[in-house]
């Protein structure tokens, strides 16, 4: 089976590995943690980051740090990794469902306006309110889908408007820049970066958080590391034990080191899939807004909208039965039972984009000739009804 994405391993990981066991520093303290931090930071224009142990786990101290209370709304899309909804919901909170553009696949700034112009209040103490239900707005979470950054140039102003801080689901973004500018200077409160074994670089697993303020990275780095004061064991808040271990970050300093290979190699895997299926009849790809300059973390194709549910079916076991690995891509967040009450907005585009996302295989040690197996393939069954 030609995986649709796995780790490449090839650089330092193991001899910096080896070197956390031959110094003792496996755990939560150590020299590849404070070398992590430093390289998200630079990579993202920070004034410095957190390594936290997951994507969703940096999601999770990001809203807390925020103020996100329980009965709280916070507004995301419905087209995203569960992961985004589950962080909402461990906060106590509840995700308040959009839409998402065509041209990007991120937050739809229009949809936005018009339901916080027609369904949000203020109330007497300043703080913004579903109309519906009274609960207090809290955050804005928009997420950079599949690599690509959202349109902040357009939510960030209306995030301002409406007293919401904006924690950026940047989970797969790694390297992408918003309007030539690295991601931390995009508008975004706070963002974070997951390093999951099937993302462009990797920690085995964990995550970083990032933003433009010094002082609101300490409090989310004070929340992930038990919120302890001092020297002693005084613990002033509620906090988490969200770090990362030096082991994870040993092979995440490896994997920095080779970020801007790994991009270009995402990139040019891209390029030629782009190129080699530009003729067939229906195809889409994924989208690259003018504002954005995405890292494909994954690449692919959308299947003709023509296509019903059995034709999709059909072509993805048929790769499958050649050794290519397609799975379907993410329900969304709406379709799920465990947030079937949060309010949602109308979605015909998430509905109608998620069951045609067709990533193809893109490792970024992707063999050519097996990238060339795969798109024989897709070809030849193409036009197979
Ligand atoms: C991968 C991913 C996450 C989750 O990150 P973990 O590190 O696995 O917790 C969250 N959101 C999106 C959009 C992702 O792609």
């Amino acid at each position: 089976m030609i995986p649709l994405a796995v780790p490449n391993l090839a650089g330092n990981e193991a001899a910096y590995l080896q070197a956390c066991i031959d110094t003792g520093y496996v755990s939560s303290v150590g020299a590849f943690v404070d070398q992590f931090e430093a390289s998200v930071a630079a990579q993202t224009g920070a004034p410095g980051a957190v390594a936290v142990s997951a994507g969703t786990t940096g999601l999770h101290a990001c809203l807390v740090a925020l103020g996100v209370r329980p009965g709280d709304l916070v507004l995301t899309q419905s087209l995203t990794f569960i992961a985004t909804a589950s962080a909402i919901a461990q906060a106590g909170a509840d995700a308040w469902l959009l839409d998402v553009s065509a041209n990007s696949w991120t937050l739809d700034p229009d949809q936005l306006q018009d339901v916080l112009a027609t369904q949000a209040q203020r109330a007497g103490d300043g703080t913004w309110r579903h109309r519906a239900t009274g609960r207090r707005l809290a955050a804005l979470m928009p997420v950079f889908t599949l690599g690509c950054p959202a349109d902040m140039a357009r939510l960030e102003p209306l995030a301002r408007h409406y007293g919401l801080p904006i924690v950026a689901d940047a989970a797969a973004a790694q390297g992408a820049r918003h309007r030539g500018q690295p991601l931390a200077q995009s508008g975004l409160t706070l963002g974070v970066y997951s390093f999951n074994g099937n993302k462009t670089v990797t920690s085995g697993g964990g995550g970083a958080v990032f933003g433009p303020d010094a002082e609101m990275l300490a409090q989310v780095r004070h929340l992930t590391t038990t919120a302890r004061r001092g020297p002693g064991y005084d613990h002033d808040a509620v906090g988490f034990n969200y770090r990362m271990t030096n082991l994870q970050a040993a092979v995440g300093c490896a994997q920095m080191e080779q970020l801007d290979g790994f991009i270009a190699a995402k990139r040019a895997i891209d390029a030629q899939y782009r190129s080699a299926f530009a003729d067939l009849e229906g195809i889409g790809f994924f989208p690259q807004p003018p504002w954005a300059t995405p890292v494909p973390w994954l690449s692919g194709v959308l299947l003709p909208a023509a296509w019903a549910e059995d034709r999709i079916e059909r072509f993805r076991s048929a790769l499958r039965e050649e050794g290519v690995d397609v799975r379907p891509f993410w329900k969304p967040v709406h379709l799920q039972p465990p947030y079937a009450t949060c309010p949602a907005a109308p979605m015909p585009r998430t509905e109608a984009l998620w069951p045609r996302i067709c990533p193809l295989p893109c490792s970024t040690h992707l063999d050519p000739a097996d990238q060339a197996r795969v798109i024989d393939a897709v070809k030849r069954h193409w036009g197979s009804p």
